[in-house]
């Protein structure tokens, strides 16, 4: 069993990498990718915790493009998380993420929720500070009832807490993991929410840009979803990835490797991954 879509406490995950790689050996899984949120902050330690491990440990990165309507990811895989280009870009993000939390916190105590940095923070792991600290912070301090009453009601796209932050187009995301060596892969192409004949046409755009791969195999999607993500895959030539997009303790039901229990991830999409990881360092 195999996860490469997986997030630390760089991000908005719960664990730190050396105990990502713990339960992965516990759990019976042969490969583990991190895909920390705008970070490869966790990829150090992730190599370090998994050197003399049975579990093989994949540097990886997930990056927020520019969408319209829903949302979009891209993965990159055997990224060079030592890329100066990389690290500057990613920088750039980091800094709209400082304008965006002001900006949050701002609206929300407008709104009337009393939340300070400091409760914000402390929820926060040890890079990335995101939607979902606030969202704890606020059910911390009695505002909502859940993390996902915090993005129903006032965190989400288009709720009133909602603040956009400096994201590149997928195209600039394409090409910025490629420059560092990686491969890219679209993301949990559901949630950029377009009917699907014109989802069809935004990853044939995208593999003209570049793109390596896409995530067929991923926690939440049904059966009838895997079949015709792999068959897209087919038609434009895309790697078929797969992943649990596992959180830690911010999602119980979900397990690192089987997600909510049915996913299996084929060993083939990391052989593939590699692969193309193999062309790209000749070429
Ligand atoms: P950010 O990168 O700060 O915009 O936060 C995005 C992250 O928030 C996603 O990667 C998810 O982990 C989490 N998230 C987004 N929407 C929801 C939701 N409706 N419920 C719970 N978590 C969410
Ligand atoms: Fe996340
Ligand atoms: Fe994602
Ligand atoms: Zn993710």
């Amino acid at each position: 069993m195999i996860d490469l879509h997986v997030h630390s406490v760089y991000s908005d995950g719960t664990d730190t990498p050396a105990e990502l790689v713990k339960k992965a050996e516990k759990r019976g899984l042969t490969a583990l990718a991190l895909t920390d949120h705008d970070t490869v902050g966790g990829i150090e330690p992730l190599l370090d915790a998994a050197s003399g491990s049975v579990v093989e440990a994949v540097p990886g990165i997930e990056l927020s493009a520019e969408c319209e309507r829903g949302t979009m990811h891209v993965l990159g895989y055997f990224v060079d998380h030592t890329c100066r280009a990389l690290l500057e870009k990613i920088e750039t993000v980091r800094a709209g993420r400082d304008e965006r939390n002001t900006e949050i916190l701002k609206k929300l105590n407008k709104l009337g929720y009393v939340l300070m940095w400091s409760d914000v923070e402390k929820h926060a792991g040890c890079d990335v500070v995101g939607r979902p600290h606030f969202a704890e912070a606020l059910v911390e301090r009695g505002h909502v009832k859940s993390r996902k009453a915090a993005f129903d009601l006032l965190l989400g796209k288009g709720r009133p807490a909602y603040v956009e932050r400096y994201r590149y187009t997928a195209r600039e995301c394409i090409e910025l993991i490629h420059a560092a060596g990686g491969i890219s892969v679209l993301a949990h192409p559901a949630t950029i929410h377009l009917p699907d004949d014109q989802l069809k046409g935004v990853v044939k755009g995208l593999k003209a840009c570049g793109l390596g791969g896409i995530e067929a195999y991923y926690a939440e999607h049904k059966p009838e979803n895997i079949e015709k993500f792999c068959g897209w895959a087919k038609d434009f030539d895309l790697i078929c990835t797969g992943g649990t997009d596992y959180h830690g303790d911010n999602s119980p039901d979900l397990k690192l490797g089987s997600g909510f229990g049915q996913l299996r991830v084929p060993d083939e999409a990391l052989e593939n991954l590699k692969a193309a990881k193999q062309l790209l360092v000749q070429s």
